[in-house]
């Protein structure tokens, strides 16, 4: 089945969807020892979004620590509906590098509304063209593309759920904005994860997370 896939961008629509806050608890960093960056939120109530989710969630959350080398490496979180809370099943950095001070992105993340618009046919890969235009146009008029075929910076990803073994659903892909282009997102907010995808996975039964990067440099 071909699932339609989206731009988010900044702006407000008719549901919740968001850029940062804390409409989820997220866990400690194991590594630089703060509270994860929830970065996107999505409101399930969307019919635009894959309806099963909407069995055990209310909204999709994107969570990962962006002041350190924990995204580096693949990350498995738990999503408890419940208690509205992601916790850490396995982190496998081995880097263990954190981020100046001064240059750290903000915990929680400024708040702001986004809404999705669908992914153009630029915006999609062709298996036999050598497309750059889908990745010169991710960071610079976007910087989250959410369903939708993903756009690999190297080899492709599949992924089996830690838990349960079965195929993981690819949900979203988040990149820096470029420079010339800050406030994407969040209006005088600028997003930078350097060269970095960071590749969004999610079983539908056991609402496990998990989290791949690949660089372009
Ligand atoms: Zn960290
Ligand atoms: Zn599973």
């Amino acid at each position: 089945m071909k699932i339609s896939g989206y731009r988010v961008i900044k702006g407000k629509e008719q549901f919740n969807h968001t850029f940062g806050g804390v409409n989820w608890k997220t866990p400690v960093c194991v590594n630089c020892l703060a509270p994860m960056h929830l970065i996107f939120c999505f409101d399930l109530t969307d019919p635009r979004l894959n309806g099963h989710y909407k069995v055990k969630l209310e909204s999709l959350p994107l969570v990962t620590c962006l002041n350190c080398s924990g995204y580096w490496a693949p990350q498995v979180f738990q999503l408890d509906p419940i208690a509205n809370a992601i916790t850490i099943v396995k982190q496998t950095d081995v880097e263990h590098w954190i981020m100046e001070d001064e240059d750290k992105l903000p915990v929680p993340l400024p708040l702001s509304n986004v809404k999705l618009i669908p992914l153009t046919k630029k915006d999609i890969l062709l298996d036999d063209l050598d497309n750059d235009e889908s990745f010169t146009l991710f960071g610079s008029e976007y910087i989250c593309r959410l369903l939708g075929p993903p756009l690999f910076a190297t080899d492709k990803i599949q992924k089996r759920c830690s838990s349960c073994s079965k195929e993981m659903q690819y949900i979203a892909t988040v990149c820096s904005e470029d420079y010339d282009s800050e406030g994407l997102i969040h209006e005088g907010f600028s997003f930078h994860i350097g060269e970095s995808f960071i590749f969004f996975y999610l079983c539908t039964d056991c609402l496990r997370l998990e989290t791949e990067m690949q660089s372009t440099s």
